[in-house]
């Protein structure tokens, strides 16, 4: 009886809160109904290209995506990437079916950055995904340059603040491997493109890219491969 007080006591100054809207939950729900219903609602693979590699993406970022994704990003809500990743999941496991990666990896962060943030959310979600999907993570990139942060800057300038920015740890383990590569949103889509560049020095057999969200229409479009 004691524990169930303390258990109510507790939720009731720290009660369960829908990531989407903020509204109270119950502790076992994940979100509130009408939130669950519109993220699914608004769920659906969307197909585009970066840098010449294929990439999927599970949601158009904007409304309660981008609030949910930037929770996630700058307030330590990392907790709610699982629940986004299924969803993702399934799309990586519906297109790329017959693609048989041999790793999911992710963009990295500068150690400085990572350090200052304390995690990398697209790490977080890209060894989410492949529990998921069953391949295996592996760390293929780091970053070896701090750089501007992309959004900081104009179109024309996100294209040269990455050039030599990452670097492939080790080019044995990616060398005819079949790679997917997982960023959280995909924006200009310049630093996915400069991720699979990078790792395509190093002659792997295929690099695809999947990211939770795609900021579809704000940037010149890309071909759809
Ligand atoms: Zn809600």
């Amino acid at each position: 009886m004691r524990i169930r007080w303390l258990y109510w006591l507790g939720n009731a100054f720290y009660p369960e809160r829908c990531p989407y809207c903020n509204r109270n939950i119950e502790p076992e729900e994940i979100a509130c109904d009408d939130c669950i219903k519109e993220v699914l609602a608004k769920h659906k693979a969307i197909k585009s290209g970066v840098g010449g590699f294929r990439c999927i993406s599970s949601f158009v970022y904007g409304g309660k995506i981008r609030r949910i994704l930037l929770r996630i990003k700058y307030h330590e809500k990392t907790q709610f990437i699982a629940q986004l990743a299924e969803l993702l999941a399934m799309d990586i496991l519906m297109i790329y079916r017959n693609y048989n990666f041999d790793i999911i990896t992710a963009v990295p962060m500068h150690w400085i950055d990572e350090l200052d943030r304390e995690y990398n959310q697209s790490v977080i979600l890209a060894k989410k995904l492949g529990e998921l999907t069953g391949i295996p993570y592996l760390k293929t990139l780091e970053k070896i340059k701090r750089t501007e942060k992309q959004h900081n800057l104009n179109y024309a300038k996100r294209k040269t603040n990455l050039i030599g920015a990452f670097q492939v740890i080790d080019p044995e383990r990616i060398k005819g491997k079949r790679i997917l590569v997982i960023d959280d949103i995909l924006t200009s889509g310049n630093t996915l493109a400069v991720c699979c560049k990078t790792l395509n020095r190093a002659k792997p057999e295929l690099i695809c890219c999947a990211t939770l969200a795609t900021a579809k229409g704000k940037y010149p479009p890309q071909a759809i491969i």
